[in-house]
């Protein structure tokens, strides 16, 4: 480290609170190191009532470019000077790079659940999604899909404050890719969800459901599912839920959540650095 690091080093940070547990550090020191880029990344924790002073600091400082976590996704989207398609959609950001002083926004979930699901060899376009959730992953992924062509996505939400987030992102939708048929029910109406489980190409977990806390639970009857439907989740931590064990039960064909975190991060290392993240490499220094 002491001889990588030097007068040169160009700087990329992670901006959000808390940003101690975040394993992007070592994703991108890796890959910097892997590809002999002169480059160092570091976490800063900082407020979402900081983020304002922080966007100077990028400036100021010529950081390259900077991902940007929780709690501070939508606020930074408000501060930047430009914003990716996507992410003018979505409404928020978690990644910005830095060009001379322009700061632009993107998103990259949604890429990187598409991402994951090409690599499980299946593609986006023509298909009938249903996404359960209507959060930061599920409006991020479901922006993705429609720019990518789906055909139609269902979105299922609990009665709480993110149903008005799943109306929000269909009506943005009719306009922004008003050929992709965007509905909204509530999750309780279960004889609907089974119906478009039914009818469905690819089902997602975008909810917290499956994740700790709240592993080992899952909100769809395994009978339910055919082999024939693609399942996939955004929760990695565990990295199977329950509903990616139902589904592989099933036979179906399944992407769980760490998939999209890992394709996530290297679509922002592309924005970063114009080049590919050495994922292979990483993933078996990781394992
Ligand atoms: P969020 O807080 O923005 O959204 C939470 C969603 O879960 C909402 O739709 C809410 O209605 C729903 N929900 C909460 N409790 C529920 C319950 N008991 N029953 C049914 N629905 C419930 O969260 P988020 O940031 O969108 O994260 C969702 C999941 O996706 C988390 O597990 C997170 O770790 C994961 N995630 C993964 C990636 C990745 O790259 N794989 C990226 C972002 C988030």
């Amino acid at each position: 480290m002491e001889k990588r690091i030097s007068g040169t080093t160009g700087l990329f940070t992670l901006l959000g609170s808390p940003v101690g547990h975040s394993g992007s550090p070592a994703m991108y020191n890796f890959s910097f190191q892997q590809q002999g880029l002169d480059y160092a990344y570091l976490a800063f924790d900082v407020k979402k009532d900081q983020m304002a002073e922080a966007m100077d600091m990028l400036r100021l400082f010529k950081v390259r470019g900077s991902n940007v976590t929780m709690p501070c996704k939508t606020v930074a989207a408000t501060l930047v000077d430009d914003l990716s398609p996507a992410a003018k959609i979505v409404g928020a950001i978690n990644v910005i790079v830095n060009d001379d002083g322009k700061l632009t926004g993107h998103i990259t979930d949604g890429l990187g659940f598409v991402r994951n699901l090409k690599e499980t060899g299946v593609t986006i376009q023509g298909k009938k999604l249903v996404v359960l959730g209507a959060g930061g992953a599920a409006t991020a992924l479901q922006v993705q899909c429609a720019l990518d062509g789906a055909a139609s996505i269902s979105i299922f939400n609990q009665d709480d404050d993110f149903y008005a987030n799943a109306e929000a992102t269909q009506a943005k939708l009719k306009t922004a890719t008003p050929n992709v048929d965007v509905t909204v029910y509530p999750l309780a109406d279960q004889a609907k969800l089974k119906a478009e489980i039914a009818a469905a190409d690819i089902l997602v977990n975008a909810t917290v459901v499956g994740m700790k806390p709240l592993d080992g639970q899952s909100l769809i009857d395994p009978s339910w599912l055919q082999s024939d439907l693609v399942v996939a989740d955004t929760v990695y931590n565990p990295l199977k839920t329950k509903l990616i064990e139902d589904a592989e039960a099933t036979g179906c064909t399944v992407a769980p959540g760490k998939g999209m975190l890992l394709w996530q991060g290297a679509a922002a290392y592309t924005l970063f650095t114009g080049k590919d993240m050495p994922t292979d490499e990483y993933q078996a220094y990781e394992a």
